[in-house]
């Protein structure tokens, strides 16, 4: 079957990874749902994909909250069709040492990469598991190796490896394979406010990561979008419940 008639949500998809993704899915065939916070920001990116002739949507989502999650699920599913593609990309960082870390900096994180993974996945499994095909694509990150300063991010990102290989061993034999993507350093609001945060110009940081990355380039999301879109093939149907480390070499 090709993607035609099949309906893909990203989260987090106003920018960044999220938005690279979404126009990727988009040109596999899938009718893409452009998630965010802000229905607004999304739409720009809606406007691409059908500039670039392919069909999307935009709409507003908080995944940490239940029942924005439900209305946003049921719209998907109203507007463009049953969501058997979930790409639970949105993130927010709060970074600090230990001892400095706030509980309500410690909670949003696990909020939104923990919970908002975990309820965004209950609410389209259903969809999956009644076509009897679905895909389900995770960010970790190489943070979930352990990070300085990252003790809420790093657990998360652990966490959804877990998560991840867990719902492959519940959903396969519906037909849906569940696998994570663990990006190196990848250019984009995320990392520009980790060098404001650190005091230091964005330029000289790309430069320093690239230094150390084999490739000899920092990660672009559109290197993330076509690891995405390797696991929604259709042949890439025996491929569950992995991690893929994208981070151009073998370290973190
Ligand atoms: P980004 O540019 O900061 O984009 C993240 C998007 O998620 C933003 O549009 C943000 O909306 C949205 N978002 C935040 N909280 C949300 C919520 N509760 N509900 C819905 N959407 C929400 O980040 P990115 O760099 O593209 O990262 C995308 C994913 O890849 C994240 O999971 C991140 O942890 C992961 N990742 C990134 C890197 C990297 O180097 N960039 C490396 C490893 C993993 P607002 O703009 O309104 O806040």
């Amino acid at each position: 079957m090709s993607n035609a008639g099949r309906a893909a949500i990203v989260t987090g998809a106003a920018r960044g990874i999220g938005a690279a993704v979404a126009r990727r899915l988009a040109d596999d065939g899938f009718a893409v749902a452009v998630l965010d916070l802000d229905e607004a920001s999304c739409e720009p990116i809606v406007e691409q994909i059908a500039a670039a002739g392919g069909r999307a949507m935009a709409g507003a989502v908080d995944v940490s909250d239940e029942d924005s999650v439900a209305t946003a699920v049921e719209q998907v599913a109203e507007r463009i069709g049953a969501p058997v593609v979930l790409v639970n990309n949105a993130g927010i960082t709060r970074d600090n040492l230990l001892f400095k870390m706030s509980t309500a900096d410690w909670d949003a994180v696990m909020g939104v990469h923990l919970r908002g993974s975990f309820l965004m996945s209950r609410a389209t499994q259903q969809f999956m598991t009644q076509a009897g095909w679905g895909r389900i694509v995770n960010l970790s990150s190489t943070s979930a190796l352990g990070n300085r300063g990252q003790a809420n991010y790093a657990a998360a990102k652990a966490g959804l490896q877990g998560f991840t290989k867990t719902l492959a061993i519940e959903l396969g034999k519906f037909g849906v394979t569940v696998n994570a993507i663990a990006p190196g350093f990848i250019e984009t609001d995320m990392t520009r406010a980790t060098a404001e945060r650190i005091g230091i110009a964005f330029e000289d940081m790309l430069r320093m990561a690239a230094a150390e990355i084999p490739v000899a380039r920092v990660g672009q999301p559109e290197d993330i979008a076509a690891a995405v879109s390797f696991f929604c093939r259709e042949d890439a149907g025996f491929v569950s419940g992995q991690v893929l480390y994208v981070a151009g070499g073998p370290k973190a």
